[in-house]
């Protein structure tokens, strides 16, 4: 039975907006990256970003393998991609890596390792960056292969971590004015990647955000706020979508933040212990979660695939009566988890994942 993308598109987006009555079943959101896609494709990484046709054609083949309902470009978020754009635009080519089965790296913290790089720094015009445009064209092509809207991601503690490296944790304390300096010259960046997409792709109807300044082991919240929160407060007075918060750190502020700022979801996966995700629903009852305590490195990474339908269950039985549960284990499904335990997850959403759903 060929994929039925509009279906996952409904189902997804009605669950986000707590239309529950409109889901059949819970969603199963998984985030595809190179070190899955590869695999599943049979082509390395600089392989498959070097047409976006070919681009576009690995990721549908890769999220249909799983029985994904969501498809997203790995590079149309600002990591890598970010960082790449980043050394293209300021003669730093040469801090790029390329792996066969993982996304690219830059060297981190060599483009703005002095207070002069982060003076200098000049912001990069994504229409001219390769690999964007690559990213823009594979979008365009998946939208109108699948009729699935193709969206963008934002962030920006995850792209001053890759231009700044550790040193951007000591410049918390001892020079907070040049990280700022970093931090404004990465948002505007990131606007202009956004007006890019617009322009490229047409439309992005949600952002996905990964906050990762947001873990209790790397900074204060206050801290966290300062360097990121108040950032993604202007991303939202300019793009005024609805903002989805990634955090796969081990010790996320989900709550504080979700007083501070508006999400319509939250996909993370910590705390483990379900209990905090019953209370989070409780509290948070407006804001659907996705993924809850299903961990990439735990029963998914060394477990069997009963475990891992264990595992989902636990999740839906608990999270999804309320009908704003999306099931999907996080972060990026690495190298090594084998792809039983993967395919145990849409096994076990058919199995306890339909509606009407009684805990
Ligand atoms: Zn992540």
């Amino acid at each position: 039975m060929p994929h039925d993308w509009v279906r996952s598109a409904s189902r997804m987006m009605n669950t986000l907006s707590g239309y529950k009555k409109k889901v059949d079943k819970v969603p199963f959101f998984p985030i595809i990256d190179e070190q899955f896609a590869t695999r599943i494709v049979g082509r390395t990484a600089k392989e498959m970003l070097s047409s976006p046709k070919l681009y576009a054609k690995s990721m549908i083949m890769s999220a249909e393998f799983i029985r994904a309902d969501s498809i997203q470009l790995p590079s149309a978020y600002a990591g890598p991609a970010e960082a790449y754009a980043f050394a293209e635009a300021n003669d730093g080519m040469d801090l790029i890596e390329w792996y066969d089965y993982k996304p690219l790296a830059i060297k981190q913290g060599e483009l703005c390792k002095t207070e002069e790089d982060i003076e200098k720094l000049e912001i990069p015009n994504h229409t001219k960056s390769g690999l964007w445009k690559t990213t823009y064209a594979a979008a365009k092509i998946i939208q109108k292969k699948t009729k699935y809207p193709q969206n963008m991601g934002l962030g920006l503690w995850s792209v001053v971590q890759e231009l700044r490296g550790v040193q951007a944790y000591r410049d918390i304390k001892q020079n907070p004015d040049l990280l700022l300096k970093l931090c404004k010259k990465i948002f505007e960046s990131q606007i202009n990647s956004y007006n890019a997409w617009i322009e490229e792709v047409g439309s992005c109807s949600i952002i996905l955000y990964p906050a990762y300044a947001f873990n209790r082991h790397m900074m204060s919240f206050q801290d966290a706020m300062q360097f990121e929160g108040q950032f993604i407060k202007k991303f939202q007075d300019k793009i005024k979508v609805p903002f989805i918060l990634h955090n796969c750190g081990t010790s996320p502020y989900f709550e504080e933040i979700c007083e501070q700022i508006e999400f319509i979801a939250v996909n993370g996966s910590h705390p483990l212990d379900i209990e905090y995700w019953i209370q989070f629903q409780k509290k948070f009852p407006n804001i659907t979660i996705m993924g809850a305590n299903i961990d990439v490195s735990r029963e998914m990474f060394s477990g069997t695939a009963l475990e891992v339908k264990e595992k989902v269950k636990e999740n839906i039985l608990n999270l999804a009566p309320t009908g704003r549960y999306i099931c999907g284990p996080i972060c990026c499904l690495p190298w090594g988890v084998p792809i039983p335990n993967i395919l145990a997850i849409p096994e076990a959403i058919e199995k306890y994942g339909k509606y009407p759903i009684e805990k």
